[in-house]
């Protein structure tokens, strides 16, 4: 279900134990050759899919395209929530669908820099509502919901920015908005002196905004990337849905 498409009678007719999907992304630089909506469009393309195969089963809010990016800001087109304005977005909207009822909110991830933001506003409504024994707050991030795909024809093995693996998927899904990414030099992915966690911003780690390989990209490999990670999100999603019901029958009974 599409909650955009709704009226308020159809949302209150739904059962409390419906999982809220809300996705959350971003509009931030992505190299000199990718488009500053990248996120936003490769979330919204997990979405599209997961709507597909899930909407009997889940609600689905509008993606929010407004991010936690303060790390990108030094580059021209970059838009976010200053960091602690985010986290109050996060547990505003965490906090919006818990109070017309509903009880499993999922925060579906499309941008590095939310990661922390949405298991600390998930973390902080858990102990606001700590008396609270019939709601259950998840966070994941789509590239992280399992396995990656792990073929020779990857230089990559995790995720970095504006890299092969987010290349070659807007490669696959709009070719006309990337730029030229043949001839970009790869940058490294690993932070120094790991596994320290180092504050960041980009211009510390990449000079033009991009890490990882973008000159590996393919289209092909867009291709195979989305699926995999389509069907990661599907199988968790179907892991939390379970667990709902496990709920809702010890509740309910
Ligand atoms: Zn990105």
């Amino acid at each position: 279900m599409q909650l955009f498409e709704m009226t308020w009678p159809q949302v209150d007719d739904l059962s409390p134990w419906t999982p809220v999907v809300i996705p959350v992304a971003a509009l931030e630089q992505h190299g000199p050759h990718m488009p500053v909506f990248t996120d936003s469009l490769l979330l919204g393309e997990i979405m599209r899919r997961l709507e597909e195969r899930m909407s009997e089963r889940v609600l689905f809010t509008p993606l929010m395209w407004l991010g936690n990016s303060e790390h990108h800001l030094d580059y021209p087109g970059t838009m976010t929530a200053a960091p602690r304005t985010y986290l109050d977005l996060l547990k505003d909207m965490t906090y919006n669908m818990l109070s017309h009822g509903f009880r499993t909110i999922v925060l579906i991830n499309g941008h590095g820099g939310n990661v922390v933001p949405a298991q600390q506003a998930l973390f902080e409504v858990r102990q606001e509502l700590r008396e609270k024994d019939d709601m259950l707050l998840y966070s994941m991030t789509y590239w992280d919901a399992g396995a990656p795909p792990s073929g020779p024809e990857f230089t990559q093995h995790r995720m970095g920015h504006a890299c092969e693996w987010e290349t070659s998927m807007i490669l696959h899904l709009h070719p006309h908005l990337v730029g030229d990414y043949a001839s970009l030099e790869p940058v490294p992915q690993v932070l120094t002196c790991e596994p320290a966690h180092r504050a960041w911003i980009t211009n510390d780690r990449s000079p033009l905004g991009y890490m990882g390989n973008p000159a590996a990209a393919t289209a092909e490999k867009g291709a195979i990337l989305l699926d995999r990670f389509t069907d990661n999100v599907v199988a968790l999603l179907d892991r939390i849905i379970e667990e709902t019901n496990t709920l809702a029958a010890e509740i309910d009974s």
